[in-house]
């Protein structure tokens, strides 16, 4: 299945200059949102993963029935002031200004092997600020996986180390 065909482009979404990749098409189709799963679920159910770790909200659409498949936790990371129990936050650069993202302090049991999963690698500033959220809680990013990559802005390298694995590329 030619997963590319269920990717739509949005130009100047939601602002100028910003082509943006949108997932509905592929959310419509339940073969084609099943063949995603199906991939991510072939790739990691033997890598003994604890947790699958996502960010709101597009990263949990896909992350809730991944976690469902493999049989281990889901666990959000969310906007400031969302989670309920105590938190910590980290905060990243945008290409205005700043952001932060929050996860519950008791999310990850220490040492947790940990996925991190999102529709998106584009500058990589956001997976980056998750990435330092699971380890300050005691996790360890085994991975972070993507629906789609926009190689061209080189978000693989704000990750460093970590691992990175896309299904799309543009
Ligand atoms: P970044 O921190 O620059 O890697 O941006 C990643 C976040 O922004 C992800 O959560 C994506 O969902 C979203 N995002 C960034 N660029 C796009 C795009 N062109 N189309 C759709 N979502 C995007």
């Amino acid at each position: 299945m030619d997963l590319k065909t269920f990717i739509r482009d949005i130009p100047d979404f939601p602002k100028k200059g910003i082509m943006f990749k949108d997932i509905t098409p592929l959310l419509k189709s339940p073969e084609a949102f099943r063949s995603v799963i199906d991939i991510w679920a072939e790739r990691y159910s033997k890598v003994g993963l604890d947790a699958v770790v996502a960010m709101e909200s597009r990263g949990f659409i896909f992350a809730a029935p991944l976690a469902l498949r493999l049989g281990i936790p889901f666990i959000p990371v969310r906007k400031p002031g969302k989670l309920p129990y105590r938190t910590i936050k980290e905060t990243y650069e945008l290409e205005y200004g700043t952001d932060s993202l929050e996860i519950h302090e008791d999310a990850l049991a220490p040492g947790a092997r940990v996925l991190l999963l999102d529709d998106v690698l584009a500058t990589g500033g956001t997976a980056a600020a998750v990435s330092r959220l699971v380890e300050r809680v005691g996790g360890k990013v085994v991975e972070a996986a993507f629906l789609m990559e926009l190689s061209f802005l080189h978000g693989r390298e704000k990750l460093k180390t970590t691992p990175v694995n896309s299904i799309i590329q543009y």
